[in-house]
């Protein structure tokens, strides 16, 4: 076993940036920082297995969401509902360094926070209308099983009476829409290659990532309530140039009869410089405590009352 030195593409990172520092225009108007979208990123790839039971869904019958993609009827779970999940892991690692803070999505969004500034925001209120961008794009995975060998055939699982699984009722004029149903869940095993791009990327934003993915994958990507859909997260490489694409993730990575994942084919279209193992992942991750505490009041901007401050 080699131990590997600090991967360049993570030392070249700067530690910190406050984004919403301003800039001056040509026409002498400010702009804050992170209203500027550079072409400047980290590419995160790897696989994600699931540990439970899930259901992706974006239909309103609740069945998973699938494609034909690459060959096969596949399962998707979409970016979107990778990075809602990401966003409130996100924001409970910074409340449990800081009760005071309270930026909350999706209802109170300050637009002065890290998470805010990492994940977007939107106020709509009129005449102060703001958006800001999402600088983490989490592209949507493709399960490298048939959906047919991801989905569960017991038939005892078939029917689960869930809370979750109510169907909403329309208030009056419509029938009422029945409340069990048939039901198909994920199997656990089922392995999802990912792509997580951070443009604009810092120290700090590598090791808030992982510091989330832990959290994240804890609190599963099933359905909000539900509990479903744990996961484990392993992490093949970070780039800042691209070269890989889903159809390589979803061929060049296998799974063997003992279900083991096999990436050798993957790896080998990358450089050493940009393959990267746990140990250089956890030392990135273990610098987020003292991070916190350094960058504490750009990171919380006005998302917390003036007299707290961080917790060492
Ligand atoms: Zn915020």
């Amino acid at each position: 076993m080699s131990l590997q030195n600090e991967l360049k593409i993570i030392k070249n990172l700067p530690e910190f940036k406050d984004l919403r520092e301003e800039m001056t225009l040509a026409d002498e108007k400010k702009l804050r920082k992170i209203y500027v979208q550079k072409n400047d990123y980290i590419a995160i790839v790897g696989y994600k297995i699931l540990k439970d039971f899930a259901r992706f869904t974006s239909h309103e019958d609740l069945s998973n969401d699938k494609i034909d993609y690459a060959g096969k009827s596949r399962i998707y779970l979409t970016g979107l509902k990778r990075r809602g999940v990401y966003r409130r892991a996100s924001e409970a690692i910074l409340r449990q360094y800081n009760e005071q803070y309270n930026c909350a999505t999706p209802d109170h969004q300050c637009m002065d926070c890290y998470n805010c500034f990492t994940y977007g925001g939107v106020i709509a209120v009129k005449n102060e209308t703001q958006a800001i961008k999402s600088r983490l794009k989490a592209i949507t995975a493709f399960s490298i099983q048939s959906d047919e060998e991801a989905l569960i055939d017991e038939e005892e699982f078939h029917n689960i009476v869930h809370n979750d699984f109510r169907m909403e009722q329309a208030e009056q004029g419509q029938q009422k829409k029945a409340s069990i149903y048939n039901l198909l869940l994920i199997k656990p095993g089922v392995v999802f290659p990912f792509i997580d791009i951070i443009f604009n990327p810092t120290k700090f934003d590598l090791s808030m990532y992982l510091e989330m993915l832990r959290r994240a994958d804890a609190m599963g990507f099933g359905s909000r309530s539900s509990l479903l859909g744990t996961m484990e997260t392993k992490i093949i490489a970070i780039t800042d140039n691209m070269k890989v694409s889903h159809k390589d993730l979803l061929t060049k990575i296998t799974i063997n009869e003992t279900g083991d994942v096999i990436c050798e084919e993957l790896t080998k279209q990358l450089s050493k410089d940009e393959i990267v193992d746990d140990n250089q992942l956890e030392k990135v991750r273990s610098l987020l405590p003292e991070l916190i505490k350094k960058y504490s009041n750009k990171i919380y901007g006005s998302a917390i009352s003036e007299n707290s401050t961080a917790k060492s």
